[in-house]
């Protein structure tokens, strides 16, 4: 699927698609709640109420850059908390590929934040060690998001696998560049602090020629949340920052020609209803 915003193309890559979960994703969407929201079907629910969700990277090629926003799992990685993470063969770099991406191509590569559904392509194995998968690039990672996780690898509560074998061979080959919310590249990408689900958690916005794209990561993880901002993911830092969150970003493009896409759907507008907000599907 690709989506144009003024001369910047965005191009997604699936790595996974997933039906259900919502119990480990966001508790409170039962199935219930979600079949009282006919707006989600039939892209982002079924009829049954289970939710739609992918795994996937989005490549944004500007006039003077190509960016992979997110890595998604990664082929070959262990020690995932789902059973289904671990071990992947998928053929994700030959999709990528054959959308007229190939790996050495790229020359930025910019992690929303550094759970370990986001950062798993940074790397891939070769011959038992973990290279940087694109090796042409300089690897973003927001630096609040880094000190973090560099600072809780012995804490059991945080598994290291992410880390250890997704993020620090990228800062050991020295490609890794930390970042603040200030940053930009080139005239069309700048970046928003969207903390609570991580620590650190950055969302993109891309404008060109008065289009508006925003690349919203796991702020929300599925539309669901934007009739329900308060419903929290199960996997976030802080659920109260990641509400204020969520509810700040929703009302700021909410009702506005920008487009979003976030780190688990794709992509439409926001518009507000009653006192929280929706999603209108747009044609890629
Ligand atoms: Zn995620």
């Amino acid at each position: 699927m690709q989506w144009s915003v003024g001369r910047v193309k965005v191009t997604k890559i699936v790595e996974q698609e997933s039906l259900g979960g919502t119990r480990f994703i966001v508790p409170d969407a039962t199935p219930q709640d979600v079949q009282k929201m006919p707006w989600l079907v039939p892209d982002f629910a079924d009829d049954q109420g289970r939710l739609k969700m992918s795994i996937h990277a989005l490549v944004v090629e500007t006039p003077s850059h190509r960016i992979v926003v997110d890595t998604g799992l990664g082929n070959d990685k262990e020690g995932r908390p789902m059973p289904a993470w671990n071990g992947l063969k998928t053929p994700f770099l030959e999709t990528m590929t054959a959308a007229g991406y190939p790996p050495d191509s790229i020359d930025l590569v910019l992690c929303t934040h550094l759970h370990v559904d986001h950062v798993g392509w940074n790397t891939r194995l070769v011959d038992g060690r973990w290279v940087p998968t694109f090796s042409r690039a300089r690897y973003l990672f927001g630096r609040t998001e880094y000190d973090y996780w560099a600072g809780h690898r012995d804490d059991p509560a945080h598994p290291p696998a992410p880390f250890d074998d997704s993020v620090q061979p990228i800062v050991s080959a020295g490609l890794a560049d930390l970042i603040g919310p200030e940053h930009r590249i080139g005239n069309e990408i700048s970046l928003i602090a969207t903390p609570g689900h991580s620590p650190g958690h950055l969302s993109v916005l891309i404008d060109s020629d008065g289009e508006q794209l925003l690349l919203a990561g796991d702020a929300a993880h599925h539309p669901v949340q934007f009739a329900h901002p308060d419903w929290s993911a199960t996997v976030d830092f802080d659920p109260a920052e990641g509400r204020r969150t969520r509810r700040a970003l929703l009302a700021r493009f909410a009702d506005t020609p920008t487009r979003i896409i976030g780190g688990h759907f794709a992509g439409g507008r926001i518009v507000s209803d009653g006192d929280a907000f929706r999603m209108v599907m747009d044609a890629p």
